[in-house]
């Protein structure tokens, strides 16, 4: 009798989670995805011109192959079946649901037209169904973009690559149309520390002193002249390179290039100016105190995300994750990943979650010959659910390749009609 798993979610943390758990013996995992489209944040968030990273979504479609795995695409948990549902129906039942909510800035202004939270903002260019229309007004000569970390980064340079540097990614139609339209030449990145504290990983990071039309700009007085502190050696040494690269960033001439990335540091924003929209940002300085308005059209808040409460899943407020003990949220619940750890580390981060969650429901769920996926797809026949399949998804997959620009992998769609659409026969 096969142990049988609901896996909430077809993010990297649910696929690691289902191939950990085909190693542990006879299973039967279905992984249930609100979206007809699985990978979650690797479709959705990492940049469309890292198309290097999305190549471990070939690990998860084999783990999605694989017998006793099933993925049950455009079935939300929640609005078409009930957490408690899949709890009576499967051993267990392990939440993978990330952490899709912009974390706000909480300061005066933030309100105002013209602020896009990085979750929408990056969903937007990414083509993510709940972010499609976002339509953020790009009529500007100056972004900022508040926050030092990679999905920053990220932002700033989709901002400000050249049309033919975006050639061979998948960034939506309607988000390539705004950003090459925009008359958009200086992009503020804002950290609240200073350069050693700042979380980019060496290889983002110089990736912006090569970009064709974009030169980056540091003010060296920002730059300090070692990394002081105690700090694992593996710390500092990230530090290192870090600090040498925007050495190198500050020595360099902008010449001609038509762009601007300006790293600022040691700025906190205090409040988003302007009326109905945003014409400006108030930030201070945290080692002065003094204040500097800078005049921009749009402000990107890229300083995290938040867990959304799964009904019927126990949820810590505060922290906004699911409150787990080593990954046990309650008898036969589970969670891994973001939802599990809060939204911090890389894809493979997810991983020892996946590893853990699956001996721990080995050892404390035995099968106890639940009808599992038979009891779902009898509840979403009966509710007109149309599940999407990994078939079907693979028909989407081959409908966005067909259709590709020159040189580009995928033409994305972006609606979840057009997706259902693509699937009927
Ligand atoms: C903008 C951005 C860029 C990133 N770029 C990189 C990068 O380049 N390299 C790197 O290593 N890491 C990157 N990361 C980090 C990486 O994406 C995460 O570590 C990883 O995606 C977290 O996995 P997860 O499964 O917890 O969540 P997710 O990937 O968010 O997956 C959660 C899934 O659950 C689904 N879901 C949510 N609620 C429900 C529900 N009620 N019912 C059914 N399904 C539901 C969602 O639709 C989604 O598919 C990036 C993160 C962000 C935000």
């Amino acid at each position: 009798m096969p142990l049988t798993v609901a896996i909430v979610g077809s993010g990297p943390s649910a696929f690691y989670a289902a191939e950990a758990l085909l190693e542990t013996g006879e299973v039967a995992v279905d992984l249930i995805e609100r979206l007809p489209t699985p990978f979650g944040l690797i479709r959705g968030g990492v940049a469309p011109d890292h198309q290097h990273t999305k190549r471990v979504e070939k690990s998860y479609t084999r783990i999605a192959q694989s017998a006793g795995v099933r993925f049950l695409g455009n079935v939300e948990v929640g609005r078409d079946v009930a957490l408690d549902e899949l709890r009576a129906a499967y051993d267990a039942v392990v939440l993978a649901t990330g952490a899709p909510l912009d974390r706000a800035l909480g300061i005066k202004g933030e309100d105002k037209r013209g602020v896009y939270g990085s979750a929408a903002f990056v969903g937007w260019y990414n083509g993510h169904p709940d972010f499609a229309a976002l339509a953020p007004d790009l009529n500007t000569t100056a972004v900022v973009v508040i926050g030092n970390g990679n999905v920053a980064i990220d932002i700033a340079r989709v901002l400000v690559k050249t049309p033919a540097e975006m050639t061979e990614t998948d960034l939506v139609d309607y988000a390539a149309r705004a950003i090459n339209a925009s008359p958009l030449t200086d992009v503020y990145m804002i950290g609240r520390r200073g350069p050693v504290e700042a979380k980019f990983t060496n290889v983002e990071l110089r990736e912006m002193g090569k970009l064709a039309d974009c030169a980056p700009l540091v003010d060296a007085a920002d730059l300090p002249a070692t990394v002081e502190g105690v700090m694992p050696d593996r710390d500092r040494r990230v530090r290192e390179r870090n600090l040498a690269t925007l050495r190198e960033f500050a020595a360099q001439e902008p010449g001609a290039r038509r762009k601007r990335v300006h790293f600022r540091f040691f700025l906190k924003p205090v409040e988003i100016l302007g009326g109905a929209r945003v014409e400006g940002i108030r930030l201070e300085n945290t080692r002065t105190g003094g204040k500097l308005d800078l005049a921009c059209g749009a402000v990107i808040p890229a300083i995290g995300y938040r867990s959304q409460p799964i009904p019927g899943a126990p949820f810590d407020a505060a922290r906004a994750l699911a409150p787990n003990e080593d990954g046990r949220v309650a008898p036969g619940l589970y969670a891994v990943g973001w939802i599990k750890r809060g939204p911090l580390g890389v894809i493979g981060s997810n991983k020892p979650d996946g590893d853990i969650v699956a001996k721990r429901i080995r050892a404390e769920c035995p099968p106890a010959n639940r009808p599992g996926p038979a009891a779902l797809d009898k509840l979403l026949i009966a509710r007109g659910v149309r599940v999407v399949s990994f078939a079907d998804w693979l028909k989407i997959d081959a409908a966005e390749r067909a259709t590709a620009a020159p040189g580009a992998p995928r033409r994305k769609c972006t609606r979840i009609a057009d997706m259902l659409a693509a699937i009927e026969p």
